[in-house]
C-alpha cells in the first residue's frame, strides 16, 4: 500500500485513539471515526476521545503486579495514552489514577492536532473496504454489531458491566470517614492514606444487605433478560449482596488492612472511596457497581456511614458489553483470519480492562502498519503481559471465551519453581520486561522473519 492511502480506524475511545496515532506516527493517513455527541453509547457521558466510563484507575502502578508489568511493556512499546496517564495522574496508594477529565481532554488534543488524522464524527454502520481497525468496544453501536455479526458468521456475545457512583467530597462527613490505605501501603509521611474509608459495625452491616437484597434494580430489555451474564470483575453489589450475607465484607467490603484511626481496632466491614478528579473534589465509590434504581440507589447508600447526606454526582448504571469470538476469528497479531487487512482492538476482541484496552489499540495499530509495509507482525513472546493476553484470547476453549483482565495466570511459569508468590511476581516482571526488549531488538534488525523468532 502507499502510504499515503488511508487507513480507517473506528472508535476513539482508548483501542482506537491509541491505534490511530500509532499508525499516523508511521507516517500512514488514517480516518478515525467516532460517533459521539451524534450519538451516545448510554455510558459515555462527553464527545472527548479515550474517555474513561466508569472507574479512574488503570491499575496498579506496582512493577511486580500484572496491570503494573502491562504498563511498563506499554510505555517500552511506546503508548501515547499510558504517557498520558503518567501526565494527570492523582494519588491513589500505588495505583495508576488519573483525573478523567484532564485525561480525556488531553487524548482528545492531540489527537485531532495530529496532522495524520481526520476525526470524523459519524457512526459507522458497516466495515469499510479500506484498511481498517475495529475497536468500537463494549458498547458498540448496535447497527454495527448486526454487521459484525454477519462478517464473523456468528451471533455476537454480550453480557454486563455496571459503573460504579461518584459523590462530591464536600458532602463525605469526615468526622465518621477517615483517610488510610489498606496495610499503609503509600500512606504520606504523616501516615495518611489517600482513599476515604467509610466504616460499619455488624449491625450497620448486617441492615445495609438487606436493604441491597431487597433493592428494586433497572430492568433489563425483555429480549436481553434471559441471557444476562455478569463479567465477574464488575459484578453489581446488589448481585453479591445476594451471594451470601457475608459476601460484600469478603469482596469490596472487606476490612483487612484498615483500621480506625489511632486505633488497631478494625470495622466490621468497610466502603472505601477514591479520588476521581485531580481537584480532589470527587471520589468514586471503589467495587460499588450498581443498578439500583436511582431513587432507592441514593437512600441505601446514604445508609454508609459518612455519606448520610452524600451528593452524588454520577449514580450506578449497567451496560450491555459486546465482545467476538476471538479464538476462532483473530490471530495472535489481532488480524481478523477471513481479512487480512482488517484489524480489532480494545474490548471487543474480549481482554478487559482499561490498560489492557490501551495495549491492544497498541498493537494493533503497530501491526497493521507492518501489514500496509510489508513486514511480518509483532506476535509478542507469552512471557510478556500482552503477548499472555493477545495468545490468551486467540487460543483458549472457543465454546466458553470469556474476557480476560492481565494478570499473572496466564503468563507461563518459570522453568525452575518459584515458591514464594512476591519473588515469582517479580520475576515475572523482570522477564517481561528483557524478553521484550530482545525481541524487539531482533525484530528491529529482521523486520521481515520476525513471525519465526522465537525469544524465550
Ligand atoms: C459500563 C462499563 C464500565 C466499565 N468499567 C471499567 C472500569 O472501571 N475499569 C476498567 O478497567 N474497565 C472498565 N470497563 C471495560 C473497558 O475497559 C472499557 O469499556 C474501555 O473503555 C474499553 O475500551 P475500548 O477502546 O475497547 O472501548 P471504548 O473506550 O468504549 O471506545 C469505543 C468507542 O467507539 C465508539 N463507537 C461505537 N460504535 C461505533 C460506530 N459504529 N461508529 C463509530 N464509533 C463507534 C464509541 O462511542 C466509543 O467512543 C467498563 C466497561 C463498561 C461497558
Amino acid at each position: 500500500m502507499n502510504p499515503h492511502d488511508v487507513v480507517v480506524v473506528i472508535g476513539g475511545g482508548l483501542a482506537g485513539s491509541e491505534a490511530a496515532w500509532q499508525l499516523a506516527q508511521r507516517g500512514f493517513k488514517v480516518r478515525l471515526y467516532e460517533m459521539r455527541p451524534h450519538r451516545q453509547t448510554g455510558a459515555h457521558l462527553s464527545d472527548r476521545l479515550g474517555e474513561l466510563v466508569c472507574s479512574n484507575s488503570l491499575g496498579s502502578l506496582l512493577p511486580d503486579r500484572a496491570t503494573g508489568v502491562l504498563q511498563t511493556e506499554m510505555q517500552i512499546l511506546g503508548s501515547l495514552l499510558i504517557d498520558i496517564a503518567y501526565q494527570v495522574q492523582v494519588p491513589a496508594g500505588g495505583a495508576l489514577a488519573v483525573d478523567r477529565d484532564l485525561f480525556s481532554q488531553q487524548v482528545t488534543a492531540v489527537i485531532e492536532a495530529h496532522p495524520n488524522i481526520e476525526l470524523i464524527r459519524q457512526e459507522l454502520t458497516a466495515v469499510p473496504h479500506a484498511p481498517c481497525i475495529i475497536a468500537t468496544g463494549p458498547l458498540t453501536s448496535p447497527t454495527l454489531a448486526r454487521e459484525l455479526a454477519k462478517l464473523t458468521g456468528q451471533a455476537y456475545l454480550y453480557f454486563y458491566d455496571a459503573l460504579a457512583p461518584i459523590v462530591s467530597y464536600e458532602s463525605i462527613n469526615m468526622d465518621i470517614a477517615f483517610r488510610a490505605n489498606r496495610y499503609g501501603h503509600g500512606d504520606d509521611e504523616m501516615g495518611v492514606g489517600d482513599y476515604i474509608n467509610c466504616p460499619m459495625d455488624r449491625q450497620q452491616y448486617a441492615q445495609f444487605v438487606e436493604a441491597l437484597r431487597t433493592a428494586e434494580t433497572t430492568a433489563l430489555p425483555a429480549f436481553e433478560r434471559e441471557e444476562a451474564k455478569f463479567f465477574e470483575g464488575c459484578m453489581p453489589i446488589e448481585q453479591i449482596a445476594k451471594r451470601g450475607e457475608e459476601a460484600l465484607a469478603f469482596g469490596p467490603m472487606r476490612p483487612v488492612g484498615i483500621s480506625y484511626p489511632n486505633s488497631t481496632k478494625r470495622p466490621y466491614a468497610v466502603v472505601q472511596l477514591r479520588q476521581d478528579n485531580v481537584a480532589g473534589t470527587l471520589y468514586n465509590l471503589v467495587g460499588f457497581q450498581t443498578n439500583i434504581r436511582y431513587g432507592k440507589q441514593q437512600e441505601i447508600l446514604q445508609m454508609i456511614p459518612g455519606l448520610e447526606q452524600a451528593e452524588f454526582v454520577r449514580f450506578g448504571q449497567m451496560h450491555r458489553n459486546t465482545f467476538i469470538n476471538s479464538p476462532t476469528l483473530l490471530t495472535e497479531s489481532l488480524q481478523f483470519k477471513a481479512r487480512e487487512d482488517l484489524y480489532f482492538a480494545g474490548q471487543i476482541t474480549g481482554v478487559e480492562g482499561y490498560a489492557g484496552n490501551i495495549a491492544t489499540g497498541l498493537l494493533s495499530g503497530i501491526n497493521l502498519a507492518r501489514f500496509l509495509s510489508n513486514e511480518k507482525p509483532l506476535i509478542l513472546p507469552r512471557s510478556t503481559m500482552l503477548g499472555a493476553l493477545c495468545h490468551y484470547i486467540t487460543h483458549c476453549e472457543p465454546n466458553h471465551f470469556q474476557p480476560m483482565k492481565a494478570n499473572f495466570g496466564i503468563i507461563p511459569e518459570p522453568d525452575q519453581p518459584i515458591k514464594n508468590k512476591r519473588q515469582r511476581y517479580g520475576y515475572y516482571a523482570e522477564r517481561s520486561t528483557r524478553v521484550l526488549n530482545d525481541y524487539l531488538d531482533i525484530a528491529q534488525q529482521h523486520a521481515v522473519p520476525i513471525q519465526s523468532i522465537t525469544v524465550d
